[in-house]
């Protein structure tokens, strides 16, 4: 049974119950009442009958009088007799002496008994139904009584002289003898009224009022019956043998019993109105709810179905991204070797297939993401025009493929410094750029960056416009929509899957961001979109050209903002590469660095000396960053010492970890020259920073290109390499070799850890490839290393099932060699390159 069924019920149920109790109470309120009125009735009877005695009394007064009067004159005997007729004509007197001797109206004892009762000295009332009633009174000579003087009413006036019937008009009373006989009746008595007295019912009623009588002086008893309802009373008539009995009607004394029968009766119909409206109300109520409760269910099968999807298509993704990787890996390796030109050819068109089809396999693993609320936004400090650059160096290829101008107007005064998801923002800004490009034949496409400050905060805003095909206005409501693509007929030969938008509106909102579009059909579009951005430095963006490399020409000219040659910065870390930039980057600003290779060797330099900073790697074999920090903050003298910590992983909510492990900040490496000395700037002693003296410019230095054959995507970027070395061509030389020289140790190792089942070393070594990578500039190996710590971290994760940690063994053991191989190679090419 449901819900609703139920409660019907219980409302039906509790309208009987109230129904019930409604009469019953109604039943119990008639009773009370009842019992109420047969006290009242009695009260009444109890007047009655002592009415009744008073009109007794009123004809022995006389009687009583003339006796005494004859008691001191007994010769007025004749004078007495006569005055009492002339009194009171209806009563016929007499008087009796003890032989039975009458004087006026004669008597005998046979006929009223009680008459001897008088000889004794008592004044009696007697009757006989035959006759009528006697009155009697003794005469008493001294101590005797001598007389009995009496009056006689017959039969045929007793109604006439005791009748009680003018008491009221519902009332009727009968005067009984104590035999039950009738001595005066009321009124108007008929057989009728015989036959009413006989009737079972009231005869049960008289029972009651004689049982009653034993303990009160009056009764009265409520009756129904088949002559309808009365109430019954009787008194005994006090010095006499005379009852009264009576009746009147139940309605004439329950006029107010019927008012409050009303009432209640009134009172339960409303009660019973309010309660069945109230139940409606309830029930209308408890259907809304069952059906927001089924819509809430409904809609909760259908999130958890649409994860499942998600989740899904995650999974899927992740499964083919990985085999596609290996054959895209594989296929760039081939592409390296010398080969026949057909060969080549070949090869080159697995890359283009490769490469778009990882573009929808990432956009569906993003869309899956977002959707299952896997997608997290990573913020961290970077650099605008460094994004900025990187988009258009991959965008102004594709579009230069298309014949189209590509043009970017960035606001000089925008500050350049940001904290936000830099990837996540690059990714927006390509896909709305790519899109620009697909879907513009001819003209151009341009982005402009603007931005309004607001305290902390740049309201990023980045417009995107092209003299392409344009969108119909009828679609503009579909264009963020799911695996919708618009205008099919013009379009079908554009590659696309329909995600790129969602996903980009969805990124956008996760971060607080924001999406429009204006777009004229068959003359162009602009999708602008506003995001906001921490700014963690002012400096502004300057000028910003598409096809000048200001980045390299500014690196080049590049100069320290301040010098601290007091400042003392320890740097901590295992890998000689590491300490060498980071002493590098720290050169210009004319500070004193100490390298520690570990944790105990830093520990034995805080003891030894004082650092204002220490730059201390996270992930070292032996001793780890965080417990080195625990051991360095018990040194005596430690209190000014500021901790950064180096992290090859930055991910949401790093600052936060790093925070509550005791550290003040900490850098993700590998990080550029900017970064470092903003973090330090931050945490040196303000009075140890210095404005350093204006420098010459120096020469530009001209930027090698990486040794590789001519189609070939280089494997290593030493444009990206430079970033990290302040673009000086001298400390990434030196970074280039110290790479290469440390390479042969470094893959013995990891090859010996990886046989030994030594996961810890195993991963403390390929985090350290995945940050050197990307150091000398290439993507590809820091990449792979990547995803290498991520299956030795799902490997050891505490909460990895057997299958887990399997399938992440499987992966590891795949991919050793290739990692390796490609170390191998990265080596190589840094070797040369820095030889060049
Ligand atoms: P797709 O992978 O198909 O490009 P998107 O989600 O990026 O998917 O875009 C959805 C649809 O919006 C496209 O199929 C296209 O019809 C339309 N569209 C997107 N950008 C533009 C643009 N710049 N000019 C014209 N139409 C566009």
């Amino acid at each position: 049974m449901n819900n609703r069924k139920k409660m019907l019920l219980t409302i039906l149920m509790t309208l009987f119950l109230i129904f019930l109790s409604g009469v019953f109470i109604q039943q119990r309120i008639v009773n009370m009442l009842n019992k109420a009125a047969e006290h009242s009735v009695a009260r009444q009877t109890e007047d009655l009958s002592m009415l009744a005695g008073e009109r007794f009394r009123r004809f022995l007064t006389p009687l009583q009088t003339a006796a005494k009067h004859l008691s001191e004159h007994e010769e007025d005997k004749a004078d007495m007799l006569k005055m009492l007729v002339q009194q009171n004509p209806l009563g016929q007197a007499g008087l009796i002496d003890f032989q039975h001797h009458t004087l006026g109206r004669s008597v005998s004892n046979s006929s009223f008994p009680r008459l001897q009762l008088a000889f004794h000295g008592n004044t009696i009332i007697d009757y006989n139904p035959d006759i009528g009633i006697l009155l009697a009174t003794p005469v008493i000579y001294g101590d005797n009584v001598r007389y009995v003087l009496y009056q006689i009413y017959p039969i045929s006036i007793l109604p006439q002289l005791f009748a009680l019937s003018d008491y009221d008009a519902f009332t009727h009373v009968i005067i009984q003898y104590h035999d039950g006989t009738l001595a005066v009746p009321y009124e108007n008595y008929t057989t009728e009224d015989t036959k009413f007295w006989a009737d079972d019912t009231i005869q049960e009623g008289m029972r009651e009022v004689h049982r009653r009588l034993e303990r009160n002086k009056a009764a009265a008893v409520y009756t129904e019956g088949a002559e309808g309802k009365y109430f019954v009373f009787g008194a005994d008539l006090p010095q006499t043998d005379f009852s009264l009995i009576g009746y009147m009607p139940w309605s004439a004394v329950a006029g107010q019993i019927i008012s409050i029968y009303q009432r209640v009766f009134f009172l339960f119909t409303l009660m019973l109105i309010l309660f069945a409206c109230l139940s409606i109300y309830l029930l209308m109520a408890q259907t809304s709810v069952a059906e927001t409760e089924e819509l809430r269910q409904a809609r909760q099968a259908a999130d958890a179905a649409n994860q499942a999807k998600s989740q899904f298509l995650a999974n899927m993704s992740h499964e083919i991204r990985t085999p596609l990787n290996a054959i895209s890996g594989m296929n760039e390796m081939i592409l390296r070797q010398e080969l026949p030109r057909e060969v080549r050819q070949y090869a080159s068109n697995i890359r283009s297939a490769t490469t778009a089809l990882l573009t929808i396999i990432n956009e569906i693993l993003d869309f899956s993401k977002i959707e299952s609320g896997h997608m997290e936004i990573v913020p961290t400090d970077y650099q605008l025009t460094q994004v900025l650059r990187e988009v258009c160096t991959l965008v102004g290829v594709r579009a230069q493929t298309k014949n189209l101008d590509f043009r970017i107007n960035v606001d000089a005064e925008l500050p350049n410094g940001l904290h936000g998801d830099a990837g996540r923002l690059r990714q927006i800004l390509i896909n709305l750029l790519n899109n620009a490009i697909k879907y513009t034949p001819s003209g151009s496409v341009t982005l402009d960056i603007s931005g309004q400050q607001l305290k902390n905060t740049l309201y990023l805003q980045a417009a995107v416009t092209d003299t392409g095909i344009g969108i119909r206005e009828e679609d503009k409501d579909r264009l963020f929509h799911v695996f919708e693509r618009l205008d099919l007929k013009r379009n079908c030969q554009i590659e696309g899957t329909g995600l790129g938008l969602a996903i980009t509106h969805r990124l956008l909102t996760m971060m607080n961001g924001s999406i429009k579009v204006d777009s004229t059909y068959g003359q162009g579009s602009v999708f602008t979109i506003e995001l906001p951005q921490e700014i963690h430095s002012f400096e502004p963006v300057g000028a910003f050209s598409v096809n000048a490399q200001p980045d390299l020409d500014a690196g080049l000219r590049h100069q320290s903002s301040f010098i601290a040659p007091a400042a003392q910065v320890l740097i901590v870390d295992d890998n000689d590469m590491n300490c060498f930039v980071a002493s590098s980057l720290l050169k210009e600003t004319q500070m004193q660095t100490v390298i520690a290779h570990s944790g105990a060797e830093a520990l034995k330099a805080l003891q030894e000396k004082h650092f204002h900073v220490v730059l201390l790697d996270y992930m070292m074999p032996g001793m780890n960053g965080v417990e080195t920090l625990h051991k360095a903050k018990q040194l005596p003298n430690i209190g000014a010492t500021r901790f950064i910590a180096l992290t090859a992983t930055a991910i949401s909510g790093s600052r936060e970890k790093f925070l509550r492990e005791g550290f003040d900040n900490y850098l993700s490496k590998p990080m550029t020259g900017d970064e470092l000395s903003v973090m330090l700037h931050q945490y040196l002693p303000p009075e140890l920073i210095q404005q350093p003296l204006p420098s010459p410019a120096p020469a530009p230095v001209e930027v090698k290109k990486p040794t590789s054959t001519a189609d070939a995507t280089p494997l290593i970027d030493p444009k990206l390499g430079l970033t990290y070395c302040n673009n000086m061509q001298a400390i990434y030389d030196k970074v280039l070799t110290l790479f290469h020289d440390q390479s042969a140790d470094r893959i013995a190792q990891m090859d010996q850890d990886l046989a030994r089942d030594n996961w810890q070393d195993y991963r403390i070594n390929i985090h350290a490839l995945k940050s050197t990578a990307l150091t000398i500039g290439c993507r590809t190996l820091n990449q792979k290393a990547k995803e290498q710590e991520q299956a030795v971290k799902d490997y050891l994760a505490e909460d990895a099932t057997a299958s887990q940690q399997q399938q992440a063994m499987d992966y590891i053991r795949q991919n050793h060699a290739d990692i390796m191989n490609l170390y191998r190679q990265a080596a190589a090419l840094a070797t040369s390159q820095s030889a060049e």
